[in-house]
């Protein structure tokens, strides 16, 4: 599984602080509880596009030796199975939603990219909004606003964005422009999750 590794500083920053496996070494098993030493088990490798980058980051992973199982610590600034970064999605959907710019003036925010994965974002943030709403009130009060759309926005930009994804991620395994198919409801395989449950 993947817990998110708290990280405030640039991409080249947190690639120089990798290096060291007893940096940010979880405490315990987040999948057992286990309080049992975990071993550094290698990296697996992502790519990332933020303002000032465009390439491949790693990830470190740990292996578990109580359970067997591997928890792996995604950067803060990056989002599952999305390329670019939050800073990056969070200034498109704030020009394009809550400022209310066009499509192409929202996505030259960014760093050159097809308009479509604009418009993906957004679709994906449109259905995900209620959850948000829902989700962020236990950091934020609800503002008024016309819609969920609105809404989120209004409470992601009062809580920080990277903020309420360490809560949205951490707290409830909650995405922030929601799960991918077949990753619902918490990110993990239905599979996975069935064969670890109790019997
Ligand atoms: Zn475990």
């Amino acid at each position: 599984m993947q817990i998110l590794h708290p990280f405030a500083g640039s991409v080249q920053q947190y690639a120089e602080q990798l290096t060291d496996p007893d940096c940010r070494r979880p405490g315990h098993c987040p999948q057992c509880q286990a309080k049992r030493p975990l071993t550094a088990h290698g990296f697996y490798t992502r790519t990332l596009i933020d303002a000032a980058f465009d390439g491949i980051i790693r990830v470190r992973r740990y292996l578990y030796q109580a359970c067997h199982r591997t928890v792996s610590l995604l950067p803060d600034f990056a989002l599952p199975y999305l390329r670019s970064s939050l800073a990056v999605i969070a200034l498109f959907l704030i020009t394009r939603l809550l400022a209310a710019q066009t499509l192409q003036s929202a996505a030259s925010t960014a760093p050159p990219m097809p308009y479509q994965r604009g418009q993906f974002w957004i679709r994906r943030f449109r259905a995900q909004s209620a959850t948000l709403c829902a989700a962020l009130a236990a950091l934020t009060n609800p503002a008024p606003a016309p819609d969920f759309v609105q809404r989120a926005l209004a409470m992601l930009e009062s809580t920080g964005w990277i903020a309420a994804h360490r809560f949205l991620f951490g707290a409830v395994r909650c995405h922030l422009l929601g799960w991918p198919r077949g990753l619902a409801p918490d990110g993990r395989r239905a599979a996975f999750s069935s064969a670890a449950a109790p019997a």
